[in-house]
């Protein structure tokens, strides 16, 4: 999971930190209670052990876009669902606060994919390896050979991440950090580009991308134009496919590592403004509606922006905020439906075994993905559907 933190703003006292001696406590602010806040607010505890006042200020809900909730005692993630065991982080950090992880996927066992094009299964894949691949070759002719090096590649370089900071390398921006591995020419071009620079741009080639590879980043992103970097991590399980998520949902790493770090969570609490003062201090100040949860007056040494800079509604006084390239987000519309799948909604007599669904871009349907997440005993299944609206009851009971 990649972290978020947007901006980090720090007054020039930061540097003498160290010596609070019979001083007040170093403040440290975060705005944003994602994992990418939690995270922050960790890393600011380790820097400077008990000798920090963290503030996390959340204006909806902790956790950020990590956020399960229960089915029949079964923990269903709506938002962030996976990670990979390459990411070292969360994978740690899990270990470390005892939190227990669990493989991500069906609560039985993996469900066979197959992708959809709007009007027939174009590809199914077997629980047999062997006809998975054979079914490959058939369908997208040597691709899948041609592209299989490329992630691996790429996680060779994103694991120098671990190394460069273990190391102490630190980075001004993402970008410098990004060159430092190796990367930063991936989040300049298009994935599709990337790949057909890897594949060609055959008919096989084309569908290859635009079936599988693409259905791919539909299921984790909910959207296929990516650039290149974005694109490959999500293809990071060719290379390690074991992926997990949290015992008891994701948002509960946020929620332990908050408290690992002693951080006071203010909660409504949304940041309206902040305002550089003549000390080089920062001053917050909440929106009006959420102002009732803090009286005190919020003046930090340092301020740590953790939340998309675009969504955030922050105003900057008396400085600049680090200028950001424009970068579009989208809504996705999580739905959990009980029941089973109708054939006739696809076109077929019946199912392709699993019911885990991919769609390609050209197949026009109202949703991006359908993947079951629970299998009850007497047969009915519980799907996830991700979709950018929302999906009416009238079209949910056709599917
Ligand atoms: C449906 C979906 C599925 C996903 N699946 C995966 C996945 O499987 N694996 C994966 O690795 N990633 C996945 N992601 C991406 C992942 O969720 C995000 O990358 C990650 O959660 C971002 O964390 P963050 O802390 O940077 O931001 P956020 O989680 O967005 O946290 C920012 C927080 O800041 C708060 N905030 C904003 N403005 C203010 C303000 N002015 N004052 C106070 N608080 C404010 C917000 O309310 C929010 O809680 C998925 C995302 C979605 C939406």
């Amino acid at each position: 999971m990649v972290l978020a933190l947007l901006a980090l703003l720090v007054t020039s006292s930061l540097l003498a930190s160290g010596d609070t001696c019979g001083a007040a406590p170093f403040s440290v602010a975060v705005v944003g209670s994602g994992v990418g806040g939690a995270f922050s607010a960790t890393l600011v505890r380790q820097h400077f052990n008990a000798s920090a006042l963290i503030d996390v200020y959340e204006g909806l809900a902790v956790g950020g876009r990590t956020q399960s909730i229960e089915v029949s005692g079964e923990t269903v993630e709506l938002g962030a669902s996976i990670f990979c065991e390459l990411n070292y982080y969360l994978r740690d950090w899990a270990e470390s606060l005892q939190l227990g992880r669990v493989p991500a996927g069906l609560n039985t066992t993996d469900a066979p994919f197959a992708i959809f094009d709007g009007s027939s299964f174009v590809f199914q894949q077997s629980t047999w390896s062997a006809v998975s691949l054979c079914r490959l070759v058939w369908r997208y002719g040597l691709s899948y050979f041609r592209f299989r090096a490329a992630p691996t590649a790429i996680v060779q370089k994103y694991l120098r991440f671990y190394t460069l900071q273990r190391e102490g390398f630190s980075a001004d921006t993402p970008e410098q950090l990004l060159q430092e591995v190796g990367l930063f020419d991936l989040t300049q071009k298009t994935f599709k580009d990337a790949i057909e620079a890897i594949i060609g741009s055959g008919s096989a080639a084309a569908r290859f991308l635009d079936e599988l590879l693409s259905g791919i980043n539909r299921v984790n992103y909910n959207q296929a134009a990516l650039n290149a970097f974005a694109g490959m991590v999500s293809m990071f399980p060719f290379v390690d496919d074991r992926l997990y998520h949290v015992r008891g949902g994701n948002v509960r790493l946020s929620k332990a590592l908050l408290t690992h770090a002693a951080a006071r969570v203010h909660h409504p609490a949304a940041i309206q403004a902040i305002q550089r003062q003549p000390d080089g201090r920062w001053r917050l100040t909440l929106t009006s509606d959420t102002a009732a949860t803090r009286q005190e007056d919020m003046i930090y040494d340092a301020v740590m922006v953790a939340t998309p800079l675009e969504q955030a509604n922050i105003q900057f006084e008396g400085f600049d905020p680090p200028p950001l390239p424009p970068r579009k987000y989208q809504r996705t519309v999580t739905t959990l439906v009980s029941g089973r799948l109708q054939p006739t909604y696809f076109g077929v007599a019946a199912l392709p075994p699993g019911e885990s669904i991919m769609v390609t871009a050209a197949a026009k349907t109202p949703f991006s993905s359908i993947a079951p997440v629970i299998v009850f005993p007497n047969g009915t299944i519980t799907y996830k559907i991700f979709s950018a609206e929302p999906l009416a009851t009238t079209l949910l009971n056709e599917i």
